[in-house]
């Protein structure tokens, strides 16, 4: 399809999004630093490029912005351009479930959060991501 958003409208969109949510990241992933887990953070030699991994434990964790993989509740596309969002946000959801089968087929354990989870509970997040990890940890 043609790509009708403006390059600056664009970049100002994906510009918004990301430091929100990286916002985010570094916080959650900063709080599980301390928490005395050692881990690689946005590990490009794997599919997906997870956000947190350790790759000893076949473990990875993807922080899913609600924007760029469209959660239903706070997914809101631009009204202008609808079509190039729509479809842009829904290849996203396709390659996220191509991942997560990834990972599953070969034993990993995976765990996905919302960033809505994140600004719901952000304690209750870091904590379920500290247990996964140590649970992983203990069970190779
Ligand atoms: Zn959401």
């Amino acid at each position: 399809m043609v790509d009708s958003v403006s390059a600056d409208e664009r970049s100002r969109i994906m510009k918004s999004v990301k430091s929100k949510g990286s916002k985010l990241e570094n916080i959650v992933t900063k709080a599980i630093w301390n928490s005395g887990l050692r881990f690689r953070r946005n590990v490009t030699d794997l599919p997906g490029k997870p956000d947190v991994a350790i790759k000893k434990y076949k473990v990875v964790i993807f922080i899913d912005s609600c924007f760029w993989h469209g959660c239903s509740e706070h997914c809101r596309v631009p009204k202008s351009n609808i079509n190039y969002w729509l479809s842009k946000i829904k290849r996203n959801k396709e390659k996220d479930l191509e991942i997560s089968n990834f990972y599953k087929a070969h034993d990993w354990k995976i765990l996905r959060i919302w960033e809505h989870q994140i600004k719901n509970n952000q304690e209750a997040v870091i904590k379920d991501i500290v247990s996964f990890l140590k649970s992983a940890k203990a069970n190779p």
